[in-house]
């Protein structure tokens, strides 16, 4: 059995979320670059070349890219050969959320309680979300979420009949309801399948996948691909001012589902499409 004191734990994640808010992944920074080269819109290469020209200033004062730094999303793959130590394990988790926040002079953008509408003021309570796995490390990945593209992300129970056509219409009624509000290029987790929790949560675990990397499923790819060309066709655009790229990326992840049911979840990522993980 190893050992992990909640010490550890607390300051990875406080560093995640300042790198997390600070630095976009590599893979968006090279998705914005890729698609100066396809914007068909000359509005739309401004905004994009804006967008890299904000995470070199991003990267280079050590600040955050957007002013929105999210609502903490937190995931923890604990292995089970692991023993926390040193105090509360969930309570370790929203320290570092807010030593974080703190030390990263990042947006407080949490309220404590959702109709009082009272800022916490350190961005507590994160969710947080944990699975135990084989194994004796801890893999800890912090998503900060926007709001604004949040908002815009909805879910709804099809007919099994509606089929993967009934998705498509079903994504693109959604990405085209939130149009530029969302703060595109998008990327877009869909889940399908699961109960009505299930696939929420795979929606937003999808937006955790890196441009270019496509579901393993060949016919799940493929729904991945059209999905993509079609959100292309929108003509929305970086930040909505038109164009051909409204979303970088499509990710969509699976459950089994009742024989009743085939539930769809579209969780929208806007530009500041942020992660950062780390393995104790
Ligand atoms: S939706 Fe995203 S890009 Fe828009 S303000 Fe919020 S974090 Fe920033």
């Amino acid at each position: 059995m190893r050992e992990i004191h909640t010490d550890q734990l607390r300051d990875t994640v406080a560093r995640l979320c300042i790198e997390a808010c600070h630095l976009l992944p590599d893979s968006q920074v090279k998705g914005f670059q890729r698609a100066v080269e396809t914007e068909v819109s000359p509005q739309g290469r401004t905004v994009l070349m804006k967008l890299i020209e904000n995470d070199r200033i991003a990267r280079e004062n050590d600040v955050s890219y957007c002013h929105d730094t999210g609502l903490t999303v937190v995931y923890v793959e604990v292995g089970q050969d692991v023993h926390m130590r040193g105090g509360d394990y969930e309570a370790a988790v929203q320290e570092g959320v807010r030593k974080g926040y703190a030390e990263g002079y990042m947006r407080k953008s949490v309220v404590s309680d959702p109709l009082l509408r009272v800022n916490s003021n350190d961005n507590t309570p994160a969710v947080v979300h944990t699975g135990i796995v084989p194994g004796s490390q801890v893999r800890v990945t912090v998503l900060p979420k926007g709001g604004g593209s949040e908002n815009w992300s909805t879910m709804k129970f099809l007919l099994p009949g509606e089929g993967a056509e009934g998705v498509k219409r079903f994504v693109l009624g959604a990405i085209e309801a939130a149009g530029g509000a969302a703060c595109p290029p998008l990327t877009i987790g869909v889940g399908i399948g699961g109960s009505f929790d299930k696939v929420t949560a795979i929606a937003k675990q999808a937006i955790l996948r890196d441009i270019g990397q496509h579901h393993p499923l060949p016919h799940i790819a493929q729904l991945e691909a059209e999905l993509l060309e079609s959100i292309n066709r929108t003509g929305i655009g970086p930040q909505g001012y038109g164009g051909s790229t409204t979303a970088l990326w499509v990710a969509v992840e699976t459950y089994a589902c009742h024989i009743t049911a085939l539930p769809v979840a579209v969780n929208i990522q806007c530009h500041a499409n942020r992660r950062a993980s780390a393995v104790i």
